[in-house]
């Protein structure tokens, strides 16, 4: 059984972007809005400030309070899509149920939806046209990349129908010819499906909701999910799958650290393609 390393990979990946990144003199800012004090995107938040200062990014926070008006904050979403110095804006989720999540997300310029989260970067995305992926789909496609996982013919198996994680990967999973298959909260017995894929992608938030009797001998398994219980952090995967997979995410050490990696490189290819550049020497001209 291989365990499919994303923070190892993840690592290998900053240090490339950290290397490509020197060579050009301008530094890629990334701008997080967060709003209100949800204490896992506190968590997240700093993971991403970190990765930021380990390739040397520019990394801006925008605090909003719970009580502030959503006017304030689209009001400053506008403000750094004009913004030439900044090259890439999320806004932090879950956000408190009184903001309309959708219109704050859709007011980022699609030329920085880092997150690949606006209907214009979906919907380009849906048409096969070039756009920023979200970053988890993203960062799950390099671990098949790195892992030679070939995805044509293979019968996927997604569990969840997020735009955030699932949807996405559906498409992309399409893309690369695989046979897809989403299941979700209204699937009728799941293991009829799970036991029929070549790779099984678990991506809802329930600890352990596969286990070893539902996947067959084999099986590649990814491991989106992410559930806290006293401080720790488990999957949607029960470990116990080891004695059948082929291949498997950890949780922690998986497919989060690769989300990390992705949106440094969503960031820098934000940036390139802001500044108009398709080589090294073309942005060493930008003052
Ligand atoms: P989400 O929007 O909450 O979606 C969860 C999905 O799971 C929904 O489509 C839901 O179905 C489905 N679901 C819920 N209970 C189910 C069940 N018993 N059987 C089958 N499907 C079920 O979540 P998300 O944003 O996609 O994230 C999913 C998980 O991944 C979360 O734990 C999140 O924290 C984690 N995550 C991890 C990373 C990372 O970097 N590792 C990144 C993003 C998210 P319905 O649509 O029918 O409700």
């Amino acid at each position: 059984m291989i365990i499919l390393d994303g923070k190892g990979l993840s690592a290998k990946l900053k240090d490339e972007l950290k290397c490509e990144m020197n060579s050009y003199k301008k530094t890629p800012i990334l701008a997080v809005i967060t709003i209100g004090n949800n204490d896992a995107s506190k968590i997240y938040v700093n993971n991403k400030k970190k990765a930021c200062e380990e390739v040397g990014m520019s990394f801006l926070h925008f605090r909003f309070k719970e009580e502030d008006k959503e006017e304030k904050i689209i009001k400053k979403i506008k403000e750094l899509n004009k913004d030439e110095n900044i090259n890439g804006i999320i806004l932090q989720l879950p956000i408190p149920d009184k903001f309309d999540k959708y219109k704050i997300i859709n007011t980022i310029d699609s030329s920085k939806d880092v997150d690949g989260l606006t209907i214009e970067s979906q919907g380009k995305l849906f048409n096969n046209v070039d756009t920023l992926i979200p970053c988890t789909p993203k960062g799950i496609m390099e671990i098949f990349k790195y892992y030679k996982i070939d995805l044509e013919s293979k019968h996927v198996v997604i569990i969840g129908r997020s735009n955030l994680v699932s949807k996405p990967l559906y498409i992309e999973c399409l893309k690369k010819n695989a046979t897809v298959t989403v299941c979700h909260s209204k699937t009728k017995d799941l293991s009829i499906y799970t036991k029929q894929a070549d790779i099984l992608i678990v991506a809802v938030g329930k600890k352990y909701l596969i286990d070893k009797t539902m996947v067959k001998k084999g099986c590649i398994i990814i491991d989106v999910g992410i559930s806290r219980e006293d401080k720790k952090i488990y999957g949607d995967v029960n470990p116990n799958v080891e004695s059948v997979c082929s291949m498997l995410t950890p949780v922690p050490g998986g497919v989060g650290p690769m989300t990390v990696a992705m949106l440094l490189r969503n960031t820098f290819d934000a940036y390139k393609k802001q500044n108009g550049v398709v080589s090294i020497s073309e942005l060493n001209v930008i003052k």
